[in-house]
Formats: structure tokens, sequence, C-alpha cells
């Protein structure tokens, strides 16, 4: 459904490519995580899904984007909004409208669809995204939740089939961020929706995704696989990895539901050892004292 082609991207001015020989296909109805370090190009990425690079960032791109068949090089973001919608971070920097039922409407006006038409759409949107008891509320003084359940509404108007979230619930309380995630895999659910998604705090997401993409370093290759594979590997992780791999795990656990289970395991291996320091040797290795790097701390 995406698919990357030895894809490299300069931007302007930079001496090299800030992604280098990209290859990666996400086929229909998969949620494949895009992780790596701040700066390594996951926008870069996701951006040339729907053509945003580099039609609209500037810098050219080599090799081959197709999104459903469609050539990102030959198509206008424009031309792509029925088969792709991108959402960052901010809603309220996508927002063009004061509303959240013109907000929905809005996505489809580049699509000469008739009234009636739209109409039903923006009414499946808000069921779907539990938004019809907001239908007229203003964009501003929604939830940063609501806000970003809207942002992703507006770009599910034209029925796309991919959607490329970049980094959709870092700015979001976890609650929020809770609401949000459950829209995502309903979409994926229900509808088959293909998503690319990158997602600073992996903790929230990982145990969701069926693969992952790693970009370990700027310009470095894309490592692919399962996310208990990518997660051995990463220099970004949960916090929950990072107790794994203290604990010599293998494969990591993704979820402190994983860990707890595996951790009666290590307890018992603890008392064996010895039984009058276990307690404390235990508690010791269930709760490492430093965290193996400053950015799995700062996911935490
Ligand atoms: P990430 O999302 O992994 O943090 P980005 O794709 O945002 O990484 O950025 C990768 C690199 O490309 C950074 O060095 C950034 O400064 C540069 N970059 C990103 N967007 C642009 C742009 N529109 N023009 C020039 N340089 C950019
Ligand atoms: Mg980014």
């Amino acid at each position: 459904m995406i698919r990357f082609e030895n894809v490299s991207v300069t931007y302007e001015g930079a001496a090299e490519p800030t992604v280098r020989g990209v290859d990666l296909e996400v086929p229909e109805g998969e949620l494949v995580l895009l992780v790596g370090p701040s700066g390594v190009g996951k926008s870069t990425v996701l951006g040339a899904v729907g053509g945003l690079v580099p039609h609209f960032t500037g810098g050219t791109l080599a090799g081959r984007v197709t999104v459903a068949g469609r050539d990102t090089r030959t198509h206008e973001p424009r031309e792509l909004a029925d088969v792709v919608g991108t959402v960052g971070q901010d809603p309220l920097s996508h927002f063009v409208t004061d509303t959240v039922e013109d907000e929905l409407a809005y996505g489809m006006e580049s699509l000469g669809l008739p009234p009636e038409v739209m109409r039903r759409r923006v009414e499946e949107t808000l069921d779907l995204l539990g938004l019809a008891g907001l239908r007229g509320r203003p964009l501003a003084g929604l939830s940063g939740g609501q806000q970003q359940r809207v942002a992703i509404g507006s770009v599910l108007t034209p029925h796309p089939r991919v959607l490329v979230l970049d980094e959709p619930t870092s700015a979001l309380d976890p609650a929020a961020a809770e609401e949000v995630l459950a829209v995502i895999q309903r979409l994926v659910h229900d509808l088959g929706t293909t998503v690319l998604m990158a997602e600073h705090r992996l903790e929230r997401v990982v145990q969701y995704a069926d693969r992952v993409a790693l970009l370990p370093g700027a310009g470095a290759a894309l490592v692919v696989g399962t996310p208990a594979e990518v997660m051995a590997v990463s220099p970004v992780y949960p916090p929950v990895v990072g107790l794994g791999r203290l604990a010599g795990w293998s494969p990591p656990p993704l979820t402190v539901r994983d860990a707890r289970r595996r951790a009666g395991h290590l307890r018992e291996r603890l008392d064996g050892l010895d039984g009058g320091r276990s307690g404390q040797a235990a508690a010791g290795a269930a709760v490492p004292a430093p965290a193996p790097s400053a950015d799995a701390l700062s996911t935490a």
C-alpha cells in the first residue's frame, strides 16, 4: 500500500541527504511504527508518503515513493488526499476552520463531491470518532485529545486508505493519548486502514504495531522487524524494554503486564541464589536505578 524504493531526501543547502536509501513496504491494513532518535529523519519519511516532502518542504527526493500505486513524484499532495491522510503533533496548526463540523467538511472540499455525500461523510466521521456531541463546538475550546480526534477526522472524510501520523500523542496527557489511540486502533481493525506512525512515547504504542521500522541514525539504513525484534536492538525504547534488557530477557517485554509475568520467574531465581538478600536483589532487579539511556527516561 505504501512503498519506498531506494528513497533519499536532500534538503536545500544540506551537504548530505537527510535520509538515504530507504526501502520500505507497508502492506494494506498494517500498522507500522517508525522509530528512531530525534532528528534522524522520521518526519521526513512520513512527509514523503503524502508528497509533502518534497512538494511543500523543498529539497529533492531520489528514488520512488508510491501510495496505492500512485507515484508521489507525479501527484501533488492534494491529488493524494483521497488515498493518504497526514496528521501531525499539533492539531491547532492543522485547523483551517472554527468548528468541528466545518473542519470535517473542509477536508472534502477539493474533491468535488455532491453536498449530500459530504453531509453523510461528516455524520459518519462524527460517529466513528465519538465527536457527534461536539459537532458545533469551537475547535479552540476542545481538549487536546478532542482536537487531535478532529484533526484525524478531517483527513478521514475523503476516505483515505492510508493514514500517516507524526507523533499524534506526544503532546497529549495519558488520558487524551488513550482516546486518540483507541480511535487509531478502531480504524485499523474495523476499516482496514493502513497506518504509518511515528511516536516519541513508545510505551504508548509499541504493543499495537504489527511491525516496527527503525532509523538508527542519520543516513543509516532502515531496520524493519517485529516490535520485539526491533526493540531488542533499538537505541530508543520504552522503559519496560530497558528493564527487560537489563534482566537479560530475550525478546524484551513490550508491556508492563508482560514484564510483570516474567518478573515472577526472576524473583524465584534470585530467591534460590541467596535467601538472605533475595528481597533486596529482586527489588533491585525489578526497579533498575539508572535507566540505560536518557531517551528511555524521557519517555517514562
Ligand atoms: P525527526 O522527525 O526524526 O526528528 P526530521 O525529519 O524532522 O527528523 O529532521 C531530520 C533532519 O532534517 C533534521 O536535521 C532537520 O533539521 C532537517 N529538516 C527537516 N525538515 C527540513 C526542512 N523542511 N528543510 C530543511 N531541513 C529540514
Ligand atoms: Mg519528527
